[in-house]
């Protein structure tokens, strides 16, 4: 893929893969110049934009139930994004409802550590703003112990997955 320049700082910048038509850079100051001209030219050029920056947003939403319909259509990258978000946001309210469900039990006393490793673990492990994910396995119910017939059938010693 081609790299370009960007527009406002006129730094090369390789397009994002969603955006094959991206004439600005990543950089936060560019962004926020490329969404303040197109909230300018969109004020000019589009009365139904300017109309819905007048209303409150739900009435807006409710004249024009396309608008995000379409927005979502062009914009993948951005769905994509938000739905990565509101994942994390499920998984976190699944891990409060857990830990609020008192047939959950209390894991802050167990005797788990956790290994960081790769080369940069020793700057995770000093960086305490670092994201944490954890994850809480649902514990099977111990099984009773195998029939007699099934040590015959797998004798100790032999290969538990014979095609590998
Ligand atoms: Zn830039």
């Amino acid at each position: 893929m081609g790299e370009r320049r960007c527009r406002y700082c006129q730094e090369i910048f390789q397009p994002s893969k969603f955006q094959p038509r991206q004439t600005v850079c990543g950089e936060a100051e560019c962004q926020r110049k490329r969404r303040t001209n197109y909230h300018r030219g969109k004020l000019a050029s589009d009365p139904e934009y300017r109309e819905g920056c007048r209303d409150s947003p739900r009435k807006w939403r409710a004249r024009n139930p396309e608008y995000w319909k379409q927005y979502r259509q062009k914009n993948p990258a951005v769905v994509e994004q938000n739905r990565g978000q509101q994942k994390l946001r499920d998984q976190k309210r699944k891990l409060c409802n857990l830990a609020n469900n008192t047939s959950a039990l209390d894991l802050k006393h167990s005797a788990a550590q956790v290994w960081l490793i790769g080369s940069g673990a020793a700057h995770l492990a000093n960086n305490n703003s670092a994201p944490a994910q954890v994850f809480v396995i649902q514990a099977l119910p111990p099984r009773p112990f195998p029939p007699e017939s099934s040590c015959k059938q797998h004798p100790a010693g032999s290969v538990a997955n014979p095609a590998a």
